[in-house]
């Protein structure tokens, strides 16, 4: 008999359509869901009590550089991106394949803390087969659910010339990986940003990609990408385009088509200035969003944030369009508005498990879905009116986090992480610090505490 874990007396929000909400128990066997309605029992079964709260699926991020955790607040003022290469990505030759576990560890630390139950860690920071390695053994032992999607971009001097070892590498994670969709840590691959290398380049990746059955993702931040890749025949489900805020209707259409959608990453394109009317588009045209913070470097590790933010985006710009099309006041008519705070939770879940390559077995409460979930504690004040979701969506940070559990397992209960220790994120995070911004940072080398002149 497998382990089983029983949540009690929750208002559970499934995201399943058939099961809905239900006000009841969630019954855990091993990995997997094994029931969920009102009094249920189990026999042996260890119990958590639920009651007034909010049990919902575990959240998914699925655009995150992990590698960067070490590097928050290093964009915080950043503007445009010669500031992100500056201070930011062309620290990745600085980063050993020690630091990469090391920031690894502590990002996987934080987001479980936080209700991450699974990333989608781009890691384009892959300067050495280690790096890769060394980025691996972090997911493991951290123990999040971690799609690894190993970066195809090299170094910017070398252009292409190391680029045959990376493909090699990858052909050997997979070997040793697998392939078995319940595992905690999956191979996929960060396919080379287009504007940077030549097509053949990208073809070959996506090539080797599919022959193995890896999931892509790739930085979509040119415009015109998302045509070309279908032109040549390389566009598909399997393929998410993260950021895409220069993606035309026709592009959305061209990734609806294929069963695809976008990552989308709120707060770091509201701050970088790129265009938000990407996400309502998306979901006009049928390409599913999902939700990622990108990097620490700028954006506080929170995908609540990344929901409400979300959510107040796209309740802007369409309130904007009415007044600009003359329909002002407000009133609610078909499409508009286009969201409720619920859609966001779709987004985070159901939407991303399909992203990650798990939209039959992760992003829901249902039997026979993997078993990671999020306990959220109203706390003293008590759960908002109205539907939970919105509780969920509008009203929850990442401290109200009750309890986790990952694939069956309680990795957070009553507030507190149970088998890592944040202590431990806060020292891993602080050891990259000074090897690789030097002894004196404390927290920045002199350059990038300067804060510019308005
Ligand atoms: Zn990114």
């Amino acid at each position: 008999m497998p382990e089983r874990l029983l949540i009690k007396n929750g208002f559970v929000i499934t995201m399943d359509p058939l099961l809905g909400d239900v006000l009841g128990d969630v019954l855990i066997e091993g990995d997997r869901v094994a029931a969920v309605g009102a009094n249920l029992t189990a026999e042996g079964a260890t119990e958590i009590d639920a009651r007034g709260k909010i049990v919902i699926p575990g959240l998914l991020d699925t655009h995150m550089h992990s590698w960067q955790a070490p590097l928050r607040g290093a964009y915080a003022h950043g503007w445009g991106n010669a500031d992100y290469y500056e201070n930011v990505f062309n620290l990745r030759e600085s980063f050993t394949a020690k630091d990469m576990y090391d920031a690894t560890f502590a990002a996987g630390v934080e987001m479980i803390d936080a209700g991450v139950t699974t990333v989608l860690n781009f890691c384009h920071n892959t300067m050495s087969p280690e790096h890769a390695d060394e980025s691996i053994r972090a997911h493991r032992d951290n123990g999040q659910r971690a799609l690894f999607a190993m970066g195809m971009l090299g170094s910017f001097d070398e252009l292409s010339v190391d680029h045959q070892w990376r493909l090699d590498k990858v052909r050997s994670l997979h070997a040793e990986l697998g392939g078995d969709p319940s595992s905690l840590l999956r191979l996929g691959m960060a396919v080379s940003s287009m504007e940077f290398r030549p097509i053949e380049q990208v073809e070959a990746e996506v090539a080797l990609a599919r022959e193995l059955g890896l999931r892509m993702t790739f930085h979509q931040n040119t415009g015109g990408q998302i045509r070309e890749l279908h032109r040549l025949g390389l566009l598909g489900g399997d393929l998410l385009p993260a950021h895409a805020n220069v993606a035309a209707d026709d592009e959305l259409e061209l990734l609806a088509d294929c069963g695809g959608g976008i990552s989308f990453t709120p707060e770091g394109e509201f701050v970088g200035g790129r265009s938000m009317t990407v996400i309502g588009r998306a979901l006009k045209a049928g390409a599913t969003p999902s939700l990622g913070v990108d990097t620490a470097a700028r954006t506080k590790v929170d995908i609540f944030g990344q929901m409400r933010i979300t959510f107040t985006i796209m309740r802007y710009l369409q309130a904007q369009e009415e007044r600009e099309a003359d329909r002002w006041p407000l009133v609610r008519r078909p499409g508009a508005p286009q969201v409720e705070p619920r859609k966001m939770l779709e987004f985070a879940t159901v939407n991303a498990a399909q992203h990650v390559g798990l939209g039959d077995q992760l992003g829901r409460l249902a039997p026979g879905y993997l078993a990671d979930l999020v306990i959220v504690d109203p706390g003293p004040y008590g759960m908002a009116l109205g539907d939970p979701a919105n509780h969920v969506v509008l009203r929850t940070a990442p401290a109200d986090v009750d309890t986790v559990v990952i694939g069956g397992v309680v990795r957070k209960q009553d507030g507190r992480l149970t088998d890592l220790d944040a202590g431990d994120a806060g020292a891993a995070i602080q050891r990259v610090r000074t090897r690789v911004l030097g002894e004196e940072h404390p927290a920045m080398p002199p350059h990038l505490r300067k804060v510019p002149a308005a």
